[in-house]
C-alpha cells in the first residue's frame, strides 16, 4: 500500500517542495509538489532521484568505532563514549584550538546542521574552524560584512521582476542557483526574456545558461574584478551614476571615482580578453535598463580577487540605483530572521581577529581557510599546538580542499577524529568514530539558510516523511549528543542543548526594547513553545520572535509552528521589498561603499591589469545531476554527460596533440591527474575545464558505485597556496596548468 508525503528537497539550494511516494518505509518516487507556495511543482533530475539518494544501500546504518586500527559496528552509547574519550583529553592537554571543527556544505541543507554546530563551536571555544565557505562563497560574506556590516546580508536579484540581468561566473541552468534560492531558475530566466528583458552572461565557457543569453562574454578566467571595475569606471566616466533613493544611505560614494580611476575599459580589455567597447556597452546597458541586477557567483568568487569582485557586483547595483529596489537586488527577509531592530549604527564587521598558526591567514567570519587545514594539522610551529583532533560534520575535504593527498595524510596522523557522515568516504575513512545520520526522508526539514537568500519570502516546514528506522538516531540528536560529548557534558540529556539555546535566546529577547516579548518572563515564554522535539520548539521560538511572528500572542495573526503545520505546502510571505536602512549593521549605519580593507586591496587589482600569464588555465564546471561529491554513488545521477572529463578547445587540442576521448595528463602546482579529454568549443581557447568532487579511488571507503567510476580529484592540482587574501577563499578558477597527452612528458612548471 503506497502513500504520499511532502518533503522539501535538500539536494541543492533551490529548496523545491516534493511529493514523495512511499511504500512501507521506502521512497519509491518523487514529483514536484504543485501546491508548494514557492516551487509550484518544479523538480529537476536530482529531486526526481530523491528515492535513490535516500535508499542508497551504501549508507551506513550504525555507528562505527575504530578498534585495533579497524572500524567496527558499534552501539550509539559506545560511539559517544569514544567521542568523549577522544576529544576531551586533547582539549584539556593542548587547549581548545587543538580541536579542529570542519563543516561541509550539506550542513546548510539540514535542520541539524543549522541548529547545533553554533552551540558546538561556542562550547568548544576553538578558533580552528573550517567550512566549505572558503572553497566557495566566503568572498561574498566578507564583501557583505564590509558593505553592510553583516556577512549574512546578501542581496539577491529580483528574478521575477527585473528587466536586465547580468550574470557573472554563474551557471544556474546547471546549479539551479546558488546564494540565490529560486526554484525553477531556468524558467525564471526564460520568463525574463519572454517579458522583453535581457540576459547577459559573462563566463569563460559557453554554458547552457550562456546559450540562453542575449549576450555572452567569454571572459578570461580570474579577471572578473577587472571587468566589473572597468564597468564602474565607465559609469562615472560617462555620467551614468544615479543611486537615486539610495543616496542618503550611502557613505563613500565620492571616493569611488578615484578608487576605480585606473580601471579604464581600455586598460582592462587585454587582461580580460574583452573588447573595451564591449565593456562600455555592458555598463551603458546596465545604466539604461529600467531595472537591472548584477549577480556574481562561484566563478567570480573562487578567484584571486574574489572579494573585490563580490564587492564590485554590489557597487554596480548601487551606482545604477538598483540595490534595494524591486527589479534590482534586494535583501530577503526570512521568517526565522532575528526580530528586526530599529535602523541605526551597528557593531560593524571585523576581519582578522585571529590568524592561522602556520601561514598566518586572517580569520573571516570566524573561519580559517579550508586550504590551510592540512598544514594546521601537520606542521609544528612556535605559535601554538597543531590540530590534534578533528570533528568533521558532513564534509569530505579530502576531495573538496586543495591538495587532498596532503590532507589525507594529515587526517591519518590525528590523535582522534569523529565524522558525522552517512558514508564511509575519502575523509570519514580516517575517523575513529563515524556517526551516520538517517536518510533525508527520516529527518524533518526547514531551510534556515536558504530562506534568507530566497527570491520570494516564504516559509515551509516538513516533518519526517518516514519514521526513524529502528537503531537509527535523529540527526539533531546525534549533533546534540556530539556537542555534549565534546564539551565536557557527556551523558547529559540531549534536550539540554535545546533548553540552553531556548533559555539564552528568550532571556536576551525579553531585554530588547524592540522585541515583541520585551519585559516578559522567559520561563513562561519557554513553557508556551510547541513542537514534538527540541528542534521543533526552537523553530517555533524563532518563528514567533521573527519578523512575521505572532510575538507570543502580541500579533495573533503572526507565524508560529502550529500555524506552519496547518499549511503543509508552506506560507507565502510576499515578494521581496526594499528594506534599507534596517538591515545595515555598519558602524556608520550606512552602506559603506569603500571600506578600508577593500581600498587596501585595490593596488593588487591594479597590478593585475598588467599581468597576463600565457598558457592554459583551469576552471571547474557544474552538472545538473551532481552536487559536489555527495551524489556520485547514485547510479541514476552519474554517467551520460555527468562525467569527469577535461573540456579542451579544439585549437588547444590540436596544438597539444590531444585527441577526443584520449587520456591527458594535467599538471598543476599541487600534483598531477589523468583524465579523458573531451574536445569541445564550449570552452574558450586557453581554458580547460574539469569538474570537482571526483576522485573516489582511495582504499577503505564504502562507495561501491562511485569507486567503479571514480574520476579524478581536480583539487589535487592545487597546492593550497593560492587564496583570495581578504576572505581566505581558495582560488579554484583561472589556475595555471599544463596539459599533455599521457604518452608525452610534461615539462615542469616555471
Ligand atoms: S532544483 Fe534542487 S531543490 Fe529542486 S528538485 Fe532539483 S535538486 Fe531538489
Amino acid at each position: 500500500m503506497s502513500r504520499t508525503a511532502l518533503r522539501i528537497c535538500p539536494l541543492c539550494e533551490a529548496t523545491c517542495g516534493l511529493t514523495l511516494t512511499i511504500e512501507g518505509t521506502e521512497v519509491t518516487g518523487a514529483r514536484g509538489d504543485r501546491d508548494d507556495v514557492f516551487s509550484k511543482g518544479f523538480i529537476c533530475p536530482k529531486g526526481a532521484s530523491f528515492g535513490a539518494v535516500d535508499g542508497d544501500p551504501d549508507r551506513l546504518r550504525t555507528p562505527l568505532v575504530r578498534e585495533d586500527g579497524e572500524l567496527r559496528e558499534a552501539t550509539w552509547e559506545e560511539a559517544f563514549d569514544a567521542v568523549a574519550a577522544g576529544i576531551r583529553p586533547v582539549v584539556e592537554r593542548y587547549g581548545p584550538n587543538s580541536v579542529g571543527v570542519v563543516l561541509g556544505n550539506p550542513n546548510v541543507h539540514t535542520m541539524a546542521g543549522a541548529l547545533y554546530p553554533p552551540v558546538l563551536l561556542a562550547g568548544l571555544g576553538t578558533h580552528s574552524v573550517f567550512t566549505a565557505s572558503t572553497v566557495d562563497q566566503m568572498p561574498k560574506h566578507v564583501s557583505s560584512g564590509l558593505l553592510y556590516g553583516d556577512a549574512l546580508a546578501i542581496p539577491v536579484p529580483d528574478l521575477d521582476h527585473t528587466d536586465h540581468l547580468l550574470l557573472i561566473g554563474a551557471n544556474p541552468l546547471e546549479s539551479n542557483g546558488s546564494l540565490c534560492t529560486a526554484p525553477d531558475f531556468p524558467g525564471k530566466l526564460k520568463a525574463l526574456k519572454a517579458r522583453g528583458g535581457t540576459l547577459t552572461v559573462i563566463d569563460p565557457r559557453r554554458t547552457r545558461t550562456a546559450k540562453l543569453a542575449d549576450r555572452h562574454i567569454a571572459i578570461r578566467p580570474g579577471t572578473d574584478a577587472l571587468l566589473l571595475a572597468a564597468m564602474a569606471y565607465t559609469l562615472f566616466d560617462e555620467g551614468l551614476v544615479d543611486p537615486g533613493e539610495l543616496t542618503p544611505h550611502l557613505q563613500g560614494l565620492d571616493e569611488l571615482p578615484d578608487a576605480v580611476r585606473d580601471f579604464t575599459p581600455e586598460a582592462a580589455a587585454d587582461a580580460c580578453d574583452v573588447d573595451a567597447g564591449a565593456i562600455r556597452v555592458l555598463a551603458r546597458e546596465l545604466a539604461a535598463a529600467p531595472t537591472a541586477a548584477v549577480y556574481g557567483r562561484i566563478g567570480s568568487c573562487t578567484v584571486p580577487h574574489g572579494t573585490l569582485a563580490s564587492w564590485l557586483v554590489d557597487v554596480l547595483n548601487v551606482l545604477t540605483g538598483n540595490l534595494d529596489r524591486p527589479g534590482g537586488a534586494l535583501f530577503p527577509q526570512a521568517a526565522t530572521d532575528k526580530t528586526p531592530r530599529p535602523a541605526g549604527p551597528g557593531r560593524g564587521f571585523a576581519l582578522g581577529r585571529w590568524h592561522s598558526r602556520v601561514s598566518e591567514h586572517p580569520e573571516a567570519k570566524g573561519e580559517l581557510p579550508l586550504s590551510a587545514l592540512a598544514e594546521e594539522i601537520d606542521t609544528a610551529t612556535e605559535q601554538g599546538e597543531p590540530i590534534r583532533a578533528v570533528i568533521a560534520v558532513a564534509t569530505n575535504p579530502v576531495l573538496s580542499a586543495p591538495d587532498g593527498d596532503r590532507l589525507d595524510k594529515a587526517l591519518g596522523s590525528l590523535d582522534f577524529m569523529v565524522s558525522v557522515d552517512p558514508y564511509l568516504n575519502e575523509t570519514s575513512r580516517h575517523a575513529h568514530v563515524v556517526l551516520p545520520p538517517p536518510p533525508p526522508s527520516q529527518s524533518p526539514h526547514h531551510d534556515f539558510a536558504f530562506n534568507a537568500l530566497a527570491v520570494r519570502n516564504q516559509v515551509r516546514y516538513t516533518r519526517p516523511a518516514v519514521p526513524l528506522e529502528p537503531g537509527r538516531m535523529a540527526e539533531t540528536e546525534i549533533l546534540a549528543r556530539l556537542t555534549l560529548a565534546a564539551t565536557g557534558m557527556h551523558g547529559a540529556d540531549p534536550s539540554a542543548v535545546d533548553d540552553l539555546v531556548i533559555g539564552q535566546t528568550l532571556g536576551k529577547a525579553v531585554k530588547e526594547p524592540h522585541s515583541p516579548v520585551h519585559g516578559q518572563d522567559p520561563h513562561e515564554l519557554a513553557a508556551r513553545l510547541t513542537g514534538v522535539s527540541g528542534p521543533e520548539r526552537r523553530l517555533d521560538m524563532m518563528l514567533r520572535l521573527g519578523p512575521y511572528g505572532d510575538g507570543f500572542g502580541v500579533r495573533p495573526d503572526g507565524l508560529s509552528l502550529e500555524k506552519l503545520l496547518a499549511h503543509p505546502h508552506g506560507i507565502d510571505l510576499g515578494p521581496l521589498a526594499s528594506r534599507l536602512p534596517q538591515p545595515l549593521k555598519t558602524a556608520s549605519g550606512k552602506v559603506e561603499l569603500l571600506p578600508r580593507p577593500l581600498a587596501d586591496d585595490l593596488p593588487r587589482l591594479r597590478a593585475a591589469l598588467r599581468e597576463r600569464a600565457d598558457g592554459l588555465v583551469l576552471i571547474g564546471r557544474r552538472h545538473l545531476r551532481s552536487n559536489n561529491s555527495w551524489m556520485h554513488n547514485v547510479p541514476a545521477l552519474t554517467g551520460g554527460s555527468n562525467r569527469c572529463t577535461l573540456h579542451i578547445h579544439p585549437d588547444d587540442a590540436e596544438r597539444l596533440g590531444v585527441r577526443d576521448g584520449a587520456d591527458v595528463r594535467l599538471k598543476g602546482a599541487g600534483g598531477e591527474v589523468t583524465a579523458p579529454a573531451e574536445v569541445t568549443d564550449v570552452v574558450r581557447p586557453g581554458v580547460v575545464s574539469l569538474p570537482h568532487g571526483w576522485g573516489h579511488d582511495r582504499p577503505g571507503t564504502r562507495l561501491g558505485h562511485a569507486a567503479a567510476d571514480p574520476g579524478v580529484n581536480v583539487n589535487q592540482l592545487l597546492d593550497g597556496s593560492l587564496l583570495d587574501p581578504l576572505s581566505g577563499n581558495a582560488v579554484l578558477n583561472g589556475v595555471p596548468v599544463e596539459v599533455a597527452p599521457v604518452a608525452e612528458k610534461i615539462t615542469p612548471l616555471t
